[in-house]
């Protein structure tokens, strides 16, 4: 997700997917047009990625140019006229292609159109990447259509929120939803994590990361990573922080259009903690609240050896790994809680009761996030 000005953007159409759709329409126009050079017309300012793409891809000969809709006030009335600026070729009997880069209401095209067909010419195409056929109220044929879309604000591609956004090579939808949420779940090994995350994803609709789970499914598979980690978490150590972090990272990615996320057990060390901040800055998202829940380690330990009765973990079966992970805890994990304090981002939770009790406490805090 990305923001700009004061509103968040989600990934909606990919470079590939744009690439592809550009491909077919200029097919389409050079076996229409076979044996002519076309004149394709960009209407400024949106059109400069999709005409400069395009005309990439037009493998036989053709003319270019750029026009511009300018309003001006009639010498005689008040009346707003819009007229053509920057046209410096002689359409006459020309086969003129209009090559848009989106096509709304189609108000604009109105008017272009009627223009061009005052020159004289010999044919007058209309094409265009983005077509939203909910919106459109005009009568008039649009001849290639790239690709339709709903009737919802997009920027990139040539197109902006005001006037930033035009650079995005793919193109981004207006979200309509609140600001992300990403918490952190903290605590120590049995506090009660994974079972809070599952209510707060259900709620809050956020994605759940927990890289123990990730480290277990790759263990479980068998794969390089989890081959890697096995060493580590069968002791009750922490797995190094490159290894983790590029995990977490890949997590991220791959759900590019999440209302949120829950981080639990990551960040486990300072350096975690520092790499997850500069990775979200990056992605224009950061962390909204980090909720401790705390217990003490008699609860804890005891929590630990019931589960481990069901859940076939090796680390959760022995107390003397349950005390190393502790330890991890105190010496490397604990010092995440000043980190997080001096970005005024942490929250202590009671983490002894009911499950539905720790939930209630846990989002009384997030609803303030
Ligand atoms: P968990 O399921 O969160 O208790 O994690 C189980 C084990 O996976 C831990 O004891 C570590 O060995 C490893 N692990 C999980 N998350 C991390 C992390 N952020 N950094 C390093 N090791 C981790």
């Amino acid at each position: 997700m990305i923001k700009i000005h004061d509103k968040y953007f989600k990934p909606f159409i990919s470079a590939s997917e744009i690439d592809l759709a550009l491909t077919q329409m200029a097919t389409a126009i050079s076996e229409d047009l076979a044996g002519e050079i076309p004149v394709f017309i960009g209407v400024l300012n949106g059109s400069f990625m999709v005409v400069s793409d395009f005309v990439k891809k037009y493998k036989t000969p053709c003319e270019v140019a750029f026009v511009k809709l300018a309003s001006y006030e009639g010498m005689s009335s008040t009346a707003e006229v819009q007229r053509l600026i920057g046209l410096n070729i002689d359409l006459k009997n020309r086969h003129v292609v209009i090559l848009e880069d989106i096509i709304d209401t189609g108000n604009t095209l109105q008017e272009i159109y009627t223009i061009f067909q005052n020159e004289g010419v010999q044919s007058l195409r209309i094409a265009t990447l983005f077509y939203k056929p909910e919106a459109f109220n005009k009568d008039l044929k649009i001849h290639y259509i790239g690709i339709e879309i709903p009737d919802k604000f997009i920027v990139g591609y040539g197109l902006d929120y005001d006037g930033l956004g035009r650079n995005l090579p793919e193109v981004y939808q207006l979200k309509n939803t609140e600001p992300m949420i990403n918490i952190v779940l903290f605590g120590k090994p049995g506090a009660g994590k994974g079972t809070q995350a599952d209510f707060l994803k259900e709620k809050y609709k956020l994605i759940h990361i927990s890289t123990g789970d990730v480290f277990r499914f790759n263990m479980k598979n068998n794969t390089d990573l989890g081959v890697l980690a096995k060493s580590y978490i069968e002791k009750g150590e922490l797995v190094p922080d490159e290894v983790t972090i590029n995990m977490l990272q890949a997590e991220v990615e791959k759900n590019r259009d999440a209302n949120g996320f829950i981080f639990d057990g990551f960040p486990r060390t300072v350096a975690q903690a520092q790499a997850l901040d500069a990775f979200l800055e990056e992605k224009n998202m950061e962390i909204s609240g980090t909720l401790a829940l705390e217990a003490n380690d008699d609860i804890l330990i005891s929590r630990l050896l019931e589960r481990g009765k069901t859940s076939g973990r090796a680390d959760d079966q022995d107390e003397n790994k349950i005390r190393i992970r502790f330890e991890e805890y105190n010496e490397k994990t604990a010092p995440l809680i000043d980190f997080y304090k001096a970005q005024n981002k942490f929250h202590s939770i009671n983490g002894i009761g009911t499950i539905e009790e720790i939930s209630a406490r846990l989002n009384a805090v997030v609803d303030q996030l």
